[in-house]
């Protein structure tokens, strides 16, 4: 299992969500870094990158599907 249903807030993964991953303020959806605006709601202004605020949204989608906890980065 990768992290449960907690996504533990180490270095390594706010580099990794700093460089990846960013939550939309409007509708709360997990969108991608490179995304321009977000996908749900069309919202194009700032987005939220807080690494805790990224990690509870992935917690969330793992409780959801978690089949994805099984997923081994390494
Ligand atoms: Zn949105």
């Amino acid at each position: 299992m990768l992290y449960g249903r907690r996504f533990p807030v180490t270095p390594k993964f706010k580099r990794l969500v700093a460089g990846s991953l960013k939550v939309c303020p409007v509708c709360g959806t997990l969108v991608t870094q490179a995304a321009s605006h977000c996908f749900v709601c069309a919202w194009q202004g700032r987005f939220l990158r807080d690494p805790w605020i990224v990690g509870a949204k992935l917690a969330e989608i793992a409780a959801t599907c978690p089949e994805l906890t099984d997923v081994n980065p390494n």
